[in-house]
């Protein structure tokens, strides 16, 4: 079904103002000069050229007290947007932007890239998973590679397609690969609970969740990097809200605006960090209202909090920080692929080159990797930053020349 932007008005003609999907609250443009109470309202409207340019002369015209300032946004949607927005080469060369461990693929560790393909190896099971992850490379080889060979590998969209298949295939095991942030770890919550529900047996999730706040608050304690802010995810905060930062602004003294995804976004919430800067605030602040609350999403919290419980794990380019994982709680072990199969340890071996790690902490850009866009392609991708579509070294290769 086709919606005309504004109206609502479905495209056949028929009139389903009352059906439009999703409610769009106004956000305001406040407080920068030629935009003082501008509503937005539509998507359009957050590329406007016009608004976007009084921003940036906002930012441009500004007489900073600090010789640079450094933010770091740590999610791969953001990463891509500011690429494809030309943002970087548009600020004030003070303002610099670096990338974190925001691609959930690219911060799995490469222990559990080589779990995952021993999984694969074992007859009679099917790993299912979303697509960015088959052409991770693990010590000795990939899901990709295994599938080659004849494993049982299938890329699903929802969590419930894995159900599905388990349904359909009740002599095999099914196992999905649970990867990525608070915002896809309640789906999988919820796809343990339905499997519970109708007692699918043959269903595990492989849990390799990651938390994003103690994964900042390590940033933040590294020796080599220094920061200035942080552009909080929009997505990830949809889940856990504008609370679940404040230890990271308070503690660290640290400015954090969750901000949205369109170019006006990305401006309005690095002007919000700047003007903490200026005033020495470090609170956390939400540029991305239309999407994000203060408390997040309660509901889904709870059904992550029923399944899951934090435990320490292992990020590529961070080693192991405390509680930052999500491991199945022990009334759900049942469906916890780590106790239903007896792992071996596993040597794991990094590629040599590869200077991922360093690239996930913000401490080294793609180009600086002697690997990339000489041996590391998004063709042949040797890490995880290059094959992911939300890799910065993907997105390093896609749009910067
Ligand atoms: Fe690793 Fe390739 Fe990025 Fe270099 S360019 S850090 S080899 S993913």
């Amino acid at each position: 079904m086709r919606f005309t932007r504004r109206t609502g008005a479905c495209l056949c003609g028929k009139d389903l103002s009352r059906q439009v999907p999703a409610r769009v609250e106004p956000v305001e443009i406040q407080g920068i000069k030629g935009l003082i109470g501008v509503s937005l309202k539509y998507l359009d409207e957050y590329r406007d050229p016009e608004l976007a340019k009084n921003l940036l002369d906002g930012l441009l015209r500004r007489s900073l007290s600090r010789a640079s300032i450094r933010l770091m946004e740590i999610c791969g949607t953001h990463t891509v947007a500011i690429f494809r927005s030309g943002l970087r080469q548009l600020l004030p060369p003070s303002i610099q932007l670096i990338s974190g461990p925001g691609c959930p693929v690219c911060v799995t560790a490469n222990e559990d890239i080589d779990r995952a393909v021993w999984l694969a190896q074992q007859p009679g099971v099917i790993i299912t998973t979303f697509g960015d992850l088959l052409r991770v490379p693990g010590s000795s080889s990939s899901l990709h590679e295994e599938r080659s060979k004849g494993a049982d590998v299938r890329i699903v969209y929802a969590t419930f397609d894995a159900l599905q298949i388990a349904r359909e295939n009740p002599e095999h095991q099914v196992v999905f690969l649970g990867i990525g942030f608070e915002t896809t770890a309640p789906t999988v919550a919820a796809a343990v609970h339905k499997a519970a529900a109708e007692k699918l047996e043959n269903f595990s999730v492989f849990s390799a969740h990651k938390l994003l706040p103690p994964a900042m608050k390590a940033l933040l304690e590294a020796e080599d990097l220094s920061l200035d802010g942080f552009i909080c995810p929009g997505h990830v905060s949809t889940v856990i809200g504008a609370e679940a930062y404040q230890e990271v602004a308070a503690k660290y003294h640290m400015p954090c605006v969750i901000t949205g995804f369109e170019p006006l976004d990305l401006l309005q919430g690095i002007t919000m960090l700047v003007d903490q800067l200026e005033e020495d605030r470090a609170e956390v602040a939400i540029q991305y209202k239309r999407a994000v609350t203060r408390e997040g999403n309660i509901a889904a919290r709870k059904l992550m909090n029923e399944i899951f419980e934090a435990a320490d794990s292992t990020w590529r380019g961070l080693g192991e920080i405390p509680e930052s994982g999500l491991k199945l709680r022990t009334e759900w072990r049942s469906y916890d692929a780590a106790a239903r199969f007896a792992m071996p340890n596993i040597q794991v071996k990094e590629h040599p080159g590869c200077r991922c790690g360093e690239v996930l902490r913000g401490v080294m850009t793609p180009p600086q990797c002697g690997l990339f866009r000489k041996a590391c392609t998004p063709q042949h991708p040797l890490g995880p930053c290059m094959v992911s579509g939300e890799g910065t070294c993907g997105a390093y290769y896609r749009y910067h020349s």
